[in-house]
């Protein structure tokens, strides 16, 4: 029988109940374990598809085109098992099939109600996941929101039944709690008792628990913590807030010995830890030495949550180079005057100049212009560009406008009635009437064309990579953009969709480094092994910051 551990958070939200998920799969992984990963999210949504950014985060798009909750995410970049749609469940998508079962006839004429029928629906999701795979050994559950919401209830009693009928020596619960630290400097644990309470209070006794707190709780907190929690002292860990980064966190759950004791509790026997990769990751993010600035231009730059993916990536990429990347996020709208450009984000630009420029993916008119301008002002200054998604549909709009000289060119999206619509809806798309997972989705092959910056990063020419969008490059135009000079770098293995354009490489309209793609290269970014394409965005911004200095 696999092993399920049920992750669970009290007190509040955003205490990195995702990072410790990830970090407890990156440890019993570290062990020679193989292990799964699986997100309960209690909100009635189906996917997080049709979600506002803001309200939301980030969309997470797995191979299989599931627009996931951006927890999926951090599993992607801890742990290797595979993800796809199965390991994302949402109430959305359980009552949905619940609900079509019902009118199916399904149910034999009995009286549909939350238990059974919605916790057997939702422990069926959970175990078809510890069975997918042969070689399963472990499946990590984090069930969203806070314990005590009147949504996550199906998922804790879903959570109670499975632990009960797999034995606590195959089924625990951890438990992550907040450690507040008041005016005084005192720790208090009296959120962490009453968070305790609640999971008793659902059935869950919880067998370890890891207290988010602003430094290591000492043996006497543990001990206080312990004595009113039923917790085992040494089963009271500490996730401390670091200055560092997320993918520390492994390694200090690993120096608390928090492998160790979920091994034991579960009776596995313990295998002689790896720990390696996350200390060279470690060592390579102390070697760093200097730094570039990247301006991020987009939409939704209040909110890190948004963007999440891509800024690890910008991560990842800055430990491969060696160098730091400092994010300068800009809100597109600010730049809809002509000299904001250079007033934003040129040398004078309070905190200096940006040494690249990355425009990532978006929705809607609103900014777009902004954007534009900015694109124009990186080819114009030599600066490296990596446009993501709308940041190809924006270099292919500023190219038409400001190099073929047609100043209405625009996507459809956006004007629907230019006379030169550059970016125009997929065909697929036209007929479509539903927003929910309805766009161009999930992974799919690119090939790359020699000669192109998009072929060296990758090293080869056939490449998977995700989409989330609707709309393309018009083919149409395309001999008008060769002409001029822009590069078609990368199509779909039928030559019916444009992929990836680029600068020119070469002649009087040269740039160092400019490349934009119709997909989403952030998704597959990992800490120890950064998204190609991000890579040599940052050698060439930390290249071009050099020779100009
Ligand atoms: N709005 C654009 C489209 O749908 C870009 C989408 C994106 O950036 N993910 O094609």
């Amino acid at each position: 029988m696999n092993k399920l551990i049920f992750v669970s958070g009290g007190v509040c939200s955003s205490l990195g109940k995702g990072v410790a998920a990830s970090s407890i799969g990156a440890l019993l992984e570290s062990r020679g374990l193989n292990v799964r990963m699986v997100k309960c999210d209690p909100y009635i949504n189906v996917d997080a598809g049709t979600m506002s950014p803001y309200q939301h985060g980030e969309v997470y798009v797995t191979d299989d085109g599931a627009e996931t909750d951006l927890d999926l995410g951090n599993y992607a970049r801890f742990t290797k098992g595979r993800l796809s749609r199965a390991n994302s469940v949402t109430t959305g998508q359980v009552y949905e099939s619940v609900i079509r079962k019902e009118r199916e006839g399904k149910y034999l004429g009995k009286c549909v109600q939350v238990i059974p029928h919605i916790t057997d629906e939702i422990k069926n999701r959970i175990l078809a996941v510890t069975t997918e795979d042969s070689d399963t050994d472990v499946v990590i559950i984090e069930i969203g929101g806070t314990v005590g919401d009147i949504e996550s209830i199906p998922f804790l009693e879903a959570a109670r039944q499975l632990i009960h009928e797999h034995g606590k020596a195959n089924a625990i619960s951890v438990h992550l709690t907040l450690i507040p630290e008041v005016a005084s400097g005192e720790l208090k644990t009296k959120p962490t008792q009453h968070s305790v309470k609640s999971m008793q209070e659902t059935g869950i006794q919880p067998d370890i628990l890891i207290c988010r707190s602003p430094v290591m709780l000492d043996e006497s907190t543990r001990r206080k913590i312990a004595q009113f929690t039923n917790v085992d002292i040494d089963a009271v860990f500490t996730s401390p807030t670091i200055d560092t980064t997320i993918y520390q966190i492994p390694i200090i759950f690993f120096e608390q010995g928090l492998d160790q004791v979920i091994l034991r509790k579960m009776g596995v026997e313990s295998r002689h830890a790896k720990m390696k990769p996350w200390h060279s990751l470690m060592e390579r993010f102390r070697a760093r030495e200097g730094k570039v600035r990247i301006g991020i231009v987009g939409k939704y730059m209040a909110l890190h949550d948004t963007y999440t993916s891509l800024y690890e990536a910008l991560f990842h990429a800055s430990l491969e180079c060696g160098t730091e990347v400092e994010f300068v996020k800009i809100d597109s709208s600010s730049l809809e005057d002509k000299e904001d450009a250079e007033t934003i984000l040129g040398e004078k630009a309070p905190g200096g100049g940006v040494d690249g420029i990355l425009v990532p993916g978006g929705f809607g008119q609103r900014g777009t212009n902004g954007m534009v301008k900015t694109v124009e002002w990186a080819r114009k200054n030599n600066k490296p560009y990596l446009g993501i998604c709308l940041g190809m549909q924006i270099m292919v709009i500023e190219w038409a406008r400001n190099v073929l000289g047609w100043t209405d060119a625009d996507s459809t999206e956006f004007s629907p009635d230019t006379k030169h619509p550059v970016v125009s809806l997929l065909v697929e798309q036209i007929n479509v009437k539903n927003y929910g997972g309805t766009m161009r989705l999930g992974a799919s092959e690119t090939v790359n064309e020699e000669g192109s910056h998009i072929i060296s990063a990758y090293g080869m020419n056939r490449i998977m990579e995700r989409h989330r969008h609707r709309y393309e490059f018009s083919n149409q135009y395309r001999d008008d953009f060769l002409k001029s000079g822009l590069k078609l770098a990368a199509f779909t293995p039928d030559g019916a969709l444009v992929e990836c354009t680029e600068w020119p490489h070469s002649g009087e309209a040269r740039h160092p480094w400019g490349v934009a793609v119709q997909f989403h290269p952030e998704y597959k970014s990992k800490p120890m092994a950064a998204a190609p394409l991000f890579r040599d965005f940052i050698a060439a911004a930390h290249r071009e910051k050099i020779k100009k200095n």
